[in-house]
C-alpha cells in the first residue's frame, strides 16, 4: 500500500521522526484542519481507531446528559459489527433494521415502527462506501427530536446528492482510519467530525483519558489519541483522495457495464459521487456463492464476503441471536465482494469479469 504516494509518505514519516514529536503536536492540528475543511465540519477530532470515535460520540452524549444507559439507538441490521459495539459499550441497546436489498442501506420506511420514548438517536452506516442518509432520516430526526450519528468508516469521499459530504450530514460522524479503508494510515486511526462544539470538547477529553486540562480529570476517560505520525501520513493521502476514489468509480463502472452472469445481482447504480466504492459487493444467487468464491479463488482472483455472520447471530450477542431478519441474513448469504482499490489495474478488473461471466 506503501508503494501509492510512496516517496510523499516517507517524506512526511521522515519529518515526524526527526523533530521527535510523536503525539498532540502539529501533524495532528494540519490534518484536523484538512480533514474538516475536506468533509465540511467545524471539527475533527483524531482518535484512536474508527470503533473508538463511535464509542466516543455515545459516550459523550450520555455525559452531557443528552442520552443515558438503557436508552435506545436505531442502527441497520447489515453493518460491521462495530457500529453495533459502539452502542453496547455504552449501554445503550441497539434496535436493528433491516437494509433494502437493492440499495444495501437502512430502510427509511422501516424505521418510524421501532421508534420509542426511549430512542435517543439514528447510527447510519455508509456500508460498502455509499450513502446511507434520506430526507425521510432526516426528518424522522427532527420530528422526534433523535441524534443522527453516521459510521463514515467505509466512505471518506462520499456525497449526498445535495453536494454534502457524508461525515457532516447528521450530528456527528465517525471515520476509521484502518488501513484498507478509502482513506487509511499505515496502522490503527480513527476520527470523529462535528459542527458541536460542545461535542467536540467532550470528545477530545474523552480520548485524552478525560482530561481538558493537565492533571484535571473532568470524565473516566481513556488513551485513545491519533499519533503523530498517522495524522502525517493521512494528511499526505487525504490530497490524493479524490484521485483514488475517481479510479475505484472507474473500475466499478466497468463491473457495471460488462458482468452479465445471470446468477449475479448488483445493487443500484448510485449517481454522481454517492457512492466511493469501498468494496464491490455482488449477490450470487442459488446457493452458489461459496462455490463461486472457490472458483475465482482457484483463478487467481480473490474475493471476500462482507459479511457472513450478521451481528445478530453473533455469539457476543446471545440476546439477539432468536431474532429473524431475513435481508440481512439474505445478504449474509448471497454477498461477495469483489476486488476493487486505488492500484487494481484496468486489466486485472478485465480479468475479474472474464471469470465470473464464465461461472455457471
Ligand atoms: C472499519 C469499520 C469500523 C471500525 O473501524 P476500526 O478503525 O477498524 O476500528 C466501524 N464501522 C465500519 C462500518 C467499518 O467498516
Amino acid at each position: 500500500m506503501t508503494a501509492l504516494h510512496g516517496a510523499e509518505i516517507n517524506e512526511a514519516v521522515s519529518r515526524v521522526v526527526n523533530e521527535g514529536w510523536y503525539l498532540q503536536g502539529k501533524e495532528n492540528e494540519r490534518f484536523e484542519t484538512d480533514y474538516s475543511k475536506y468533509i465540511g465540519t467545524k471539527y475533527t477530532i483524531g482518535c484512536a481507531n474508527g470503533l473508538d470515535a463511535l464509542i466516543w460520540i455515545f459516550r459523550a452524549y450520555i455525559e452531557m446528559g443528552v442520552m443515558q444507559p438503557g436508552d435506545e439507538v436505531i442502527v441497520p441490521a447489515n453493518t460491521f459489527i462495530a457500529t453495533i459495539l459502539a452502542i453496547t459499550e455504552n449501554g445503550l441497546k441497539p434496535v436493528l433494521v433491516e437494509p433494502r436489498l437493492n440499495t444495501l442501506e437502512i430502510d427509511e420506511d422501516k424505521i418510524e415502527e421501532v421508534i420509542t420514548p426511549k430512542t435517543k438517536a439514528i447510527a447510519i452506516v455508509h456500508l460498502y462506501g455509499r450513502n446511507a442518509y434520506t430526507e425521510k432520516i432526516g426528518a424522522l430526526c427532527k420530528k422526534y427530536n433523535l441524534k443522527l450519528v453516521e459510521d463514515n468508516a467505509q466512505a471518506h469521499g462520499c456525497k449526498h446528492y445535495d453536494g454534502r459530504r457524508t461525515g457532516s450530514i447528521g450530528d456527528a460522524a465517525g471515520h476509521s482510519f484502518y488501513p484498507g479503508k478509502n482513506l487509511g494510515a499505515l496502522g490503527d486511526g480513527g476520527a470523529v467530525t462535528t459542527n458541536d462544539p460542545e461535542l467536540a470538547a467532550a470528545i477530545r477529553a474523552l480520548a485524552n483519558y478525560g482530561s481538558q486540562k493537565k492533571y484535571v480529570f473532568k470524565y473516566a476517560g481513556r488513551n485513545s489519541r491519533l499519533d503523530e505520525i498517522q495524522a502525517a501520513v493521512l494528511d499526505v493521502k487525504l490530497k490524493y483522495l479524490d484521485e483514488d476514489n475517481a479510479h475505484r468509480k472507474e473500475v466499478a463502472h466497468y463491473y457495471y457495464e460488462h458482468i452479465n452472469n445471470p446468477l449475479v445481482t448488483l445493487p443500484d447504480l448510485l449517481p454522481d459521487d454517492q457512492n466511493v466504492y469501498h468494496l464491490f459487493p455482488i449477490f450470487v444467487g442459488k446457493g452458489k456463492r461459496d462455490a463461486l468464491h472457490d472458483y475465482l479463488e482457484q483463478n487467481g482472483v480473490g474475493t471476500v464476503i462482507h459479511y457472513p455472520i450478521p451481528p445478530h447471530k453473533q455469539e457476543c450477542y446471545k440476546e439477539m441471536n432468536h431474532i429473524s431478519l431475513p435481508v440481512t441474513e439474505q445478504i449474509a448469504k448471497e454477498e461477495l465482494s469483489l476486488p476493487i482499490g486505488p492500484a487494481i489495474t484496468m486489466e486485472e478488473a478485465a480479468t475479474v469479469v472474464d471469470f465470473l461471466n464464465q461461472y455457471k
